[in-house]
């Protein structure tokens, strides 16, 4: 096949292109676990893509596994998405009024994430966990905020404290330049131990406005959430008057049409999206209960504002993409099902080759950890082998198969990904595994 063709195709062109943007661009990248430095090695440059593959300026052809981090669900170059933008294209790329797109795109996030009555929409993950803390501290009146240790929440300050994603990648201590006054505001706890939310609850319960969650974390690998572990956290912010946030900008239309909040039954105060919102565009939007929601500016005092919020191009992007993924039934059960099979098939093939791989999924995302411990918190993630999944993650990439260079980063599935195309992953594991053995 033409992936197979591309074996012993070299990275020439992107070994120059790298070195020239590091001349110019930060490490050569706009975000930093694109440089490949937790894998080592020359990242593909892309030069185009189309359904589930990329296209890199040497003339490689890969099978996407990572879909630009997540937002691309139906793969890349949809006719349908790619049609819809070309006419908005047309009627202007921006007019920072009012449109009946974002009302569009509003209601059906209302729709199929119902918890979020009224709903603001910005331009990334970040901006819009960013605004549903301001918002969680103003509406209760309290300062202090409980993250997850391994969970990432975007890069600002209050957040960027033991977070996952690169930071875990790069195994960086929390960032330089976040004031100690800013980071002693945030408390952080393991995932999937509640005892320990407990514990901060019991002593500082009326100073926490709100507990931010990745209901299924993807930025320490992909972890499950324990039974029940998730009511629970809902149950004990409720006691306290304190919000629960879902940051659902990886989980929401990923694990499930109405992310994870729908497959664990949970209503969060506040919910923040990001990823397929934007259908591969610029886009975040957080929302919530209409009572918390009305105090954002000019509703109410809170403040938040953005001159490309709500752009045309991205509205489309993102309505036309969620229209096609909400009217197909078996849209999420045949994504999954496909999930399951390429984690399965995956895990087959190390275990006949003698090597313990820990395989998460659920719904679309999956991960993959060289442990023979099972992984349910940052700690345990971080055991796993990362100089085994480096052999393993450049014999893929070698084979055509394009996977997220590090074990803290999920993998995604998308509706262009065929049987045929796992069974070729399959089969690219079974020669990493062979040769991570010799
Ligand atoms: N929240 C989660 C769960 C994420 O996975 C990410 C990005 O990976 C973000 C927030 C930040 O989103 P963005 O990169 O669009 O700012």
């Amino acid at each position: 096949t033409a992936a197979e063709q591309t074996v012993s195709a070299k990275l020439n062109k992107s070994a120059n292109a790298f070195a020239e943007a590091k001349c110019y661009i930060p490490g050569g990248v706009n975000s930093p676990v694109r440089s490949f430095r937790g894998v080592g090695g020359t990242p593909p440059f892309i030069a185009r893509a189309a359904g589930n593959r990329l296209f890199d300026i040497d003339g490689n052809e890969y099978i996407d596994y990572v879909l630009s981090w997540g937002p691309m669900i139906l793969g890349h170059s949809h006719p349908e998405v790619n049609r819809a933008l070309l006419a908005a294209v047309e009627r202007g790329v921006s007019y920072g009024a009012p449109t009946l797109l974002e009302t569009e795109l509003a209601k059906l996030v209302n729709r199929l994430v119902p918890s979020m009555e009224l709903v603001r929409m910005v331009n990334s993950g970040t901006e819009a966990t960013m605004s549903a803390l301001r918002l969680a501290r103003a509406y209760t009146k309290r300062n202090k905020i409980v993250k997850f240790v391994g969970c990432y929440h975007g890069h600002h300050d209050s957040l960027l404290v033991k977070a996952g994603s690169g930071v875990a990648t790069f195994g960086l201590p929390d960032s330089p330049g976040v004031p100690d006054s800013i980071a002693s505001t945030t408390i952080t706890v393991a995932f999937n131990h509640f005892e320990q939310l407990q514990e901060v609850f019991a002593r500082q319960g009326e100073d926490i406005a709100a507990v931010i969650i990745e209901p299924v974390p993807g930025n320490m690998g992909m972890v499950l959430p324990q039974p029940g572990y998730l009511q629970q956290v809902r149950e004990l912010t409720a006691r306290y008057g304190a919000l629960l946030i879902f940051d659902e900008v990886m989980s929401g239309f990923r694990v499930a049409l109405g992310g994870a909040q729908a497959l664990f039954n949970i209503q969060p105060d506040l919910t923040c999206l990001g990823k397929v919102i934007g259908g591969g565009l610029p886009v975040g939007a957080y929302g919530g209960r209409r009572e918390i929601m009305e105090q954002i500016s000019p509703a109410g005092p809170v403040y938040q504002a953005g001159t490309l919020s709500g752009n045309p191009l991205a509205m489309t992007a993102g309505i036309t993409t969620l229209r096609i993924i909400a009217e197909d039934p078996d849209f999420y059960p045949t994504l999954a099902n496909k999930t399951e099979s390429l984690t399965t098939g995956i895990r087959d093939q190390a275990e006949k080759a003698g090597f313990n791989l820990q395989c998460h999924h659920l719904g679309a995302m999956f991960g993959l950890f060289f442990s023979d411990q099972p992984v349910i918190d940052y700690d345990s993630a971080k055991l796993s082998d990362s100089t085994a999944f480096n052999i393993f993650f450049h014999s893929m990439l070698e084979q055509g198969i394009y996977l997220a260079p590090s074990q803290f980063e999920a993998g995604f599935m998308s509706a262009a990904h065929s049987e045929a195309d796992i069974q070729q992953t399959i089969a690219a594991s079974a020669k990493a595994f062979a040769k991570l053995a010799d």
